[in-house]
């Protein structure tokens, strides 16, 4: 049978260059008006039997190339069960994987996708849920709405924002989890949180370079969390709609949700060098830490990313952001695309199941120091 590659499905990234008995030579496309790019997902077909091998031959040049050393690709057969290719490696600036389709199809995506029509389903059913509000913060630039789902009734004013870069598909994972267990009737943790806080959370700030198979902008190719100081119209009314939504809540605390490429644990960042940091930030933000340290082995505080000089932090990212305008506690939430190296998973990696997990444990860490608040 023939063997045919493609990538025209929602999230679909990769150009075919050959194939060659049994070898697929690939390139993944940078996002529209952007040098960025990482993400891929296609779908092959008459593969059966076969053992491909795939080669990425661009893979050198991709956003964070430090992001395939150690890194194994995703693939599926119901684009629902994702496991990793054992058979994965980088060298010279190809990355390369062997696999043997089962079936007449099998999926392979750089993290597990998180679909629109997927997207749509859980914002559907987190609204259908009693005591949620679901409402659009504004549009993106491809007519998408950006929707804010509002629920709990305490004072403390939280925001989850997730997926700024739509290639962090692991971001939406997590804002599932946090939907599933905020709506949980039956959950004492959710229960309690809710009547100490209002939640507002947007599952997806980055709808079109989502659809559109990008790693990190938007349909400008723009990266949203450099936009924060500034946001407009034209470049990024994803940010625009959903700072307007804060200015009007104020945030006392806040999770941006994403992926990081290259560092194998899940980790968070700060906002250290804000003009105005306070010390009540800081011992809010460390007690947040150590809370989530105690709550689930798949977090830790070693490794991550350096922190900012004092007063030398990037106001144009959320986070800073965030912090600076409203004085709260905020972080950017960091997942693996490749695993946890502290609690490794050979079959899964990273998955979407433990970044749900992660959300519950998010929440009952934010509820051990809420009390702090
Ligand atoms: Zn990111």
């Amino acid at each position: 049978m023939r063997i045919t590659v493609s990538a025209a499905l929602d999230s679909g990234n990769i150009r075919v260059l050959g194939i060659d008995d049994d070898r697929v030579t690939l390139e993944i496309s940078p996002d529209r008006q952007s040098d960025f790019y990482q993400w891929f997902h296609f779908r092959v077909l008459g593969a059966r039997g076969r053992r491909l091998t795939y080669e990425i031959v661009n893979a050198g040049g991709a956003a964070f190339p430090g992001g395939w050393t150690d890194y194994r690709a995703c693939w599926s057969t119901d684009g629902a069960t994702w496991r990793r290719v054992a058979d994965t490696s980088y060298a010279d600036g190809t990355l390369r994987f062997a696999h043997e389709a089962a079936g007449d199809e099998v999926r392979f995506a750089y993290f597990a996708p998180y679909s629109t029509e997927r997207h749509l389903a859980l914002v559907a059913r987190a609204a259908a849920s009693p005591g949620v509000t679901l409402e659009t913060l504004g549009r993106t630039l491809d007519g998408r709405e950006i929707e804010c789902l509002t629920l709990g009734e305490g004072p403390l004013s939280v925001w989850f924002f997730c997926r700024q870069h739509p290639g962090e598909t692991m971001a939406e994972w997590w804002a599932d989890g946090a939907l599933t267990v905020l709506t949980d009737p039956d959950h004492a943790i959710a229960r309690s949180l809710r009547r100490k806080a209002t939640f507002r959370i947007v599952p997806n700030m980055n709808p079109d370079g989502s659809a559109r198979g990008h790693l990190r902008t938007n349909a400008a190719g723009v990266n949203l969390n450099r936009e924060w100081h500034a946001p407009s119209d034209d470049r990024s009314p994803e940010v625009k709609a959903v700072l307007a939504a804060m200015d009007a809540t104020g945030v006392d605390f806040a999770i941006d949700a994403h992926g990081d490429e290259t560092i194998p644990y899940v980790f968070i960042a700060g906002f250290e060098g804000i003009p105005s940091l306070t010390e009540r930030q800081t011992r809010l933000y460390r007690a947040y830490s150590d809370a989530l340290v105690r709550r689930t082995p798949d977090f830790q505080s070693k490794h991550g990313y350096p922190s900012s000089q004092p007063g030398k932090g990037n106001l144009s990212m959320a986070t800073n952001q965030v912090a600076e305008r409203f004085g709260a506690v905020a972080m950017t939430l960091e997942m693996p695309f490749k695993d946890n190296d502290d609690l490794p998973d050979p079959d899964f990696g990273w998955s979407p199941g433990r970044s749900m997990r992660l959300a519950e444990a998010c929440l009952a860490a934010l509820h051990d120091v809420i009390g702090e608040f």
